[in-house]
């Protein structure tokens, strides 16, 4: 049996182990999906650990993303991130990968979005990073916009052509923007948005990365605007299915695992 899993705490409430598990049970694989929550201070210990026991792949969620980087082998994507949400062991060595960049450009091609043009960010958390990074390769002018400015302008300074911003110039920034993408948890649990509702226009693509709710404050203002929009949930799921292809090599039951993710969101 081969066996999968997340590491980081808390985990108690993580969707992935039915997003995975909804996978193998579709192209009938013997493997399974636990949840792990180490001390903070065991986690080179706790992922040496797994390696010895033949564990195939972890996935790494809160608070050790950015530890993560210290106790694997780094590809590039996530070294310039500056956080690993995939573990895999497949090689004999750990190395380390970051699909919340691909999750999030998969869930937009999904929804038909021409990733060219300007897109404008807003956050420069974990989240913010990975979008900046990913909408930056795709070749497109990113502006980031965060509440903290200093937070914007540092990020800027290490994605290509991307520009650092307050939240205070979102409206203009948007006024010729293709994309918007919500990577701050504003929205969360909560009826706010973190962008002017007269800034969203009929051309833009929106995607929320807060999937809880599913549809966001942001969301329901960008639609009734005919703006196309992506909710958070497709970005869970393409980053679920990014590792999943990665860590087994076969193409991922998209629909299935979806139907898994959207039964419980
Ligand atoms: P994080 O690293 O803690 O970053 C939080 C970001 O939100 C920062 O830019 C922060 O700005 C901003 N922020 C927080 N409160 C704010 C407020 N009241 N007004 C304006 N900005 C505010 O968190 P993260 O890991 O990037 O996660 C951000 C969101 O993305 C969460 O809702 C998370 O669930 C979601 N997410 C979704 C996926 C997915 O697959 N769908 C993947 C990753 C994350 P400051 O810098 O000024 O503090």
């Amino acid at each position: 049996m081969q066996v999968f899993g997340l590491i980081g705490s808390p985990v108690e409430h993580s969707l992935s182990p039915p997003l995975h598990e909804a996978a193998y049970e579709e192209l009938g694989m013997d493997a399974r999906y636990v949840t792990f929550e180490p001390e903070p201070e065991t986690l080179e210990t706790a992922i040496e650990g797994a390696r010895a026991l033949g564990i195939s792949g972890l996935n790494v969620t809160i608070p050790f993303k950015r530890d993560a980087l210290d106790v694997c082998e780094p590809d590039a994507l996530a070294r310039r991130i500056g956080a690993v949400n995939t573990l895999d062991f497949g090689s004999g060595n750990v190395t380390g990968h970051n699909t919340d960049a691909v999750g999030l450009t998969r869930a937009l091609a999904h929804h038909d979005v021409a990733l060219a043009g300007r897109a404008v960010v807003v956050g420069a958390g974990g989240a913010g990073r990975a979008a900046a990074f990913a909408l930056a390769d795709e070749g497109m002018a990113v502006a980031i916009a965060n509440r903290t400015v200093e937070r914007a302008h540092d990020l800027a300074g290490e994605v290509d052509g991307a520009t650092g911003h307050g939240l205070d110039e979102l409206e203009e920034l948007l006024a010729d923007a293709d994309v918007v993408v919500n990577a701050t948890s504003v929205g969360m649990e909560s009826d706010e948005m973190p962008v002017p509702p007269a800034a969203l226009h009929s051309n833009l693509a929106v995607l929320d990365a807060v999937y809880s709710p599913v549809e966001t404050r942001l969301l329901r203002e960008a639609s009734s605007v005919g703006a196309t929009t992506i909710d958070g949930g497709w970005m869970l799921l393409y980053q679920g299915v990014a590792a999943f292809e990665r860590w087994t090599g076969h193409t991922a039951p998209v629909d299935v695992m979806n139907a898994a993710l959207r039964a419980r969101i």
